[in-house]
């Protein structure tokens, strides 16, 4: 049992001073009060931690290389990029899989997140067969994510085709499962090992409307009696809007509502490009929406219509998907930034009851990403469930004299991950080991000559 005193700790309903916290010996909650006792830490400041939910681990060793882009040639987009994504994910063996996504997660925890939502669609070997246990580099994903000390829902993939109605190529051959039944073992053979884990969890999702046949789609989405987060990425791409169109007759998000029935654990990845009355009823179904500005930013995907969708109060959360930045505080700041840029306007994130920036993004963002982590939470911090936290530098120049008022507006809008002092899974502080270091840049050496 440890006892944790919080002088200042961020709640849902505000900020709590002088709140004690007792754990168990697994780092569970048994108490929150305001009853002094003993205690074995004392924490001047803190926040719950961000949730991650969409990344792809293995495109964090492409981070910062695909910015050499050609010239006098024609443009460089989405689609050039997946190429050099492609040749990477060709390459990666399952032990340079897992150093890499070790790497990662411990990078994640230093810059915020407690919780990653794996988006895996990785599966086979390098020729395109299964591995004799099929679900070998999931299971690596998940000993990554234990080793960094970072939570994991691991999303394995259904991915079966190139594009609408077009067989899968090449170089897509390690993402492929050619029927629902293959996908389905996968699915069965990932639950037994993230059972087998305490700091995993399990979801299912289809990689998009163009990766996998529509019956097959609706399959899955059945399949799925137990609501585990469902994950798609959706309607990224202006060309896959048009394609969606011209082969099934409706958009992308459009499709969804029509032939899935939408709920709170189903999670649209991107859905940057939408009608008005697909945002319209996209909220009203109260499933969620992933954003990612960094990297739909990077990738030059478009910006998604958060203002109108939040007046529909639409659901969202954030995710890091390709690592090309890992601060969850840039995330939220660059999501806010595109609106006003467009809108002309600074109220983003402002609702009917309140007009805080931050605090009304942070519960978007936490709360929903708990949904798609697979796990519906009433309150930041509750019984029975992990003590997991940032510690803030109470003692920053910019933090030490604001009142409660801004202290999360400044940390989000003014500065950087450096703020954050330790994060903190079940109560105990995560750090990065000089051998996940290096085991990945012994990989990285490699793979970025490859590349
Ligand atoms: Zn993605």
């Amino acid at each position: 049992m440890s006892v944790y005193k919080f002088n200042s700790i961020l709640f849902d309903s505000g900020w709590k001073d002088n709140i004690y916290i007792t754990t168990n010996s697994n780092g569970n909650i048994e108490a929150i009060d305001d009853i002094q006792k003993n205690t074995d830490f004392t924490i001047d400041l803190a926040i719950p931690g961000f949730q991650n939910a969409h990344s792809h681990a293995f495109q964090y060793a492409m981070a910062g290389i695909a910015e050499y882009h050609p010239i006098n040639k024609q443009a460089d987009n989405f689609w050039s990029w997946r190429n050099a994504m492609y040749n990477l994910a060709l390459n990666l063996n399952p032990d340079e899989m897992e150093a890499i996504a070790t790497m990662l997660y411990s990078e994640m925890l230093k810059n915020g997140y407690t919780n990653v939502a794996e988006f895996h669609y990785l599966h086979h070997d390098k020729n395109g067969n299964k591995y004799n246990n099929i679900a070998e580099m999931g299971e690596r994903l998940i000993s990554a994510a234990k080793n960094a000390g970072i939570n994991i829902t691991l999303i394995p993939i259904f991915y079966q085709m190139g594009g609408f109605n077009t067989p899968p190529f090449e170089q897509q051959k390690r993402f492929i499962n050619k029927s629902s039944d293959e996908y389905f073992n996968l699915i069965e053979k990932s639950k037994q090992i993230a059972n087998a884990n305490d700091n995993a969890e399990i979801g299912i999702g289809i990689h998009s409307l163009r990766a996998v046949n529509k019956n097959e789609i609706i399959e899955t989405d059945e399949y799925n009696i137990k609501k585990m987060p469902f994950h798609i990425h959706v309607s990224e791409q202006l060309i896959e809007v048009e394609d969606c169109i011209k082969k099934w007759g409706a958009r992308p998000v459009e499709w969804l509502l029509e032939n899935l029935n939408l709920r709170d654990h189903h999670h649209l990845v991107h859905a940057t490009h939408l009608n008005s009355n697909e945002i319209k009823n996209l909220a009203k179904s109260n499933a969620n929406v992933v954003i990612c500005p960094i990297t739909e930013g990077n990738l030059g995907d478009g910006i998604f219509p958060l203002t109108e969708y939040q007046k529909h109060n639409g659901n969202w959360s954030i995710g890091s998907d390709s690592h090309v930045n890992l601060s969850p505080l840039e995330e939220i700041r660059l999501l806010d930034y595109g609106q006003r840029l467009t809108t002309h306007n600074r109220n983003t994130f402002t609702n009917k009851s309140s007009g805080n920036s931050s605090l009304n993004s942070f519960k978007q963002m936490w709360f929903n990403g708990k949904k798609a982590m697979g796990s519906n939470r009433k309150n930041y911090f509750e019984m029975g469930q992990s003590l997991d936290f940032i510690e803030i530098n109470s003692n920053h120049h910019l933090i030490y004299k604001t009142g409660k008022n801004h202290i999360l507006n400044t940390i989000i809008y003014s500065l950087d991950s450096k703020v954050i002092k330790e994060t903190y899974i079940g109560g105990k502080r995560q750090k990065n080991s000089k051998s996940i270091k290096q085991n990945f840049k012994d990989v990285i050496d490699k793979i970025r000559v490859r590349l």
